[in-house]
């Protein structure tokens, strides 16, 4: 029998540092949401980023969540949040009540385009509406075109937050995801790059980081006043990191390196072994950019023999695990009423099935597929996947 093989799954250290954090924990009894694996974690990343202060938290939206509300987001704010994602991204704009107007991506990244950015700043500038915030995302590990963005939100003095969920351990011009952005978060679910089996991590970049801090752990405690007995003045909520999830996030931080040079390997096979076929591509990196590719993703053009579906069946029946690309947000039912903001004049629907348009994203998502890009890959389970895929052209 062959191994099922795993789109992105938990992949330990060799050394087991995680458990000697958590026998740690168990061992002073420090079973809570704080303890020492929380603070040094919190160290630790803060520290390899490059960051000014970090805020463990119980997941990745947790962290979107808290950084909305550390800029000020409120009910019936507009935020500008970017179309290709994982719902996670956007949800958090709706728990605050706010709005969100989703921007298409650019070819170049697949991420944010500076270009529909500019446009949605415009139209809203005419309608008198200035965002609280934008909302932007490095997929699989792909870095967005930050500088521009960044350009953009400061002419317009809007706060920038980083979804770097996807891209810890991802530079652009040597410089981390997740730190360039007033806020910045990343997560550790159980599929991305290292895991803490689920939680997540706030950056706090900005101005007063250690107040904005404070602030956030304040609200993520419960928003527990400094008194002897239980005082509230805000609603708080519960998303503080466990110290046992922490503990296992310490021993992970340690092999992060060493995850994303396999991450890089399985893409650079892939780019290898299959770009010669008819019609395919991979997910555009740009120079002067080092992504964790996370998942490598491809593009099976419009005159590509194989659809995406088929391929993603091949591989589903030889047991190994593929993925169609994000659907956008403003293609979701749930968020069927909210604006989106292309560079393409006239958009229609392009896929009755799948219910994808002509917008960049719309593209990327009808024709894209996430490879099996999990870090216990052996080469025969690359070759074995190439293998299917090449057969596919016969
Ligand atoms: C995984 C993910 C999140 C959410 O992180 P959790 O820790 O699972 O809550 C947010 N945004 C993107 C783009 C993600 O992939």
């Amino acid at each position: 029998m062959k191994q099922h093989i795993f789109l992105a799954s938990p992949h330990m250290s060799e050394e087991g540092y995680e458990l000697e954090y958590i026998k740690e924990a168990f061992d002073t009894n420090w079973i809570a949401p704080l303890g020492k694996n929380v603070t040094e974690f919190e160290k630790e990343l803060a520290m390899k980023l490059g960051t000014e202060k970090a805020v463990a938290l119980s997941a990745g939206t947790a962290a979107i969540h808290m950084a909305l509300k550390a800029v000020g987001v409120s009910q019936s704010d507009v935020v500008f949040c970017q179309s290709l994602t994982f719902s996670a991204t956007a949800n958090p704009i709706l728990y605050e009540k706010a709005v969100p107007v989703f921007i298409d991506s650019d070819k170049e990244t697949w991420n944010m385009s500076p270009t529909a950015l500019e446009l949605a700043f415009e139209k809203y500038k005419k309608k008198g509406i200035k965002p609280k915030a934008v909302l932007l995302v490095h997929l699989y590990g792909n870095c967005a075109q930050i500088e521009e963005i960044l350009e953009i939100c400061k002419k317009y003095q809007v706060p920038l937050i980083e979804d770097a969920a996807e891209s810890l351990g991802s530079t652009y011009h040597g410089k981390y995801t997740g730190t360039f952005g007033d806020y910045g978060i990343v997560s550790f679910n159980g599929n991305k790059i290292i895991t803490s089996s689920g939680g997540g991590m706030l950056l706090v970049n900005c101005e007063d980081a250690a107040e904005k801090a404070a602030k956030v752990l304040y609200w993520a405690t419960q928003a527990r006043e400094p008194a002897l007995w239980y005082q509230h003045t805000e609603i708080g909520y519960n998303y503080r990191m466990s110290n046992i999830v922490a503990g296992i996030g310490r021993g992970q931080l340690k092999v992060l390196d060493k995850r994303v040079e396999k991450k890089r390997y399985i893409f650079e096979y892939y780019q290898r072994n299959l770009r010669d076929l008819d019609g395919i591509s991979f997910m555009p990196i740009q120079s002067d950019t080092r992504s964790n590719c996370w998942l490598t993703a491809i593009q099976l053009e419009e005159t590509c023999q194989v659809r995406p579906m088929d391929m993603i069946e091949a591989l589903r029946e030889a047991d190994i695990e593929s993925r169609p690309v994000w659907k956008p947000m403003h293609l979701q039912p749930v968020f069927a009423d909210c604006d989106f903001i292309s560079q393409m004049e006239k958009l229609s629907v392009i896929d009755e099935e799948t219910g994808a348009d002509n917008s960049i994203c719309g593209q990327i998502f009808k024709q894209g597929v996430c490879m099996p890009s999990d870090t216990k890959m052996t080469e025969e389970d690359l070759e074995r996947v190439c293998c299917i895929v090449k057969k596919l052209w016969g």
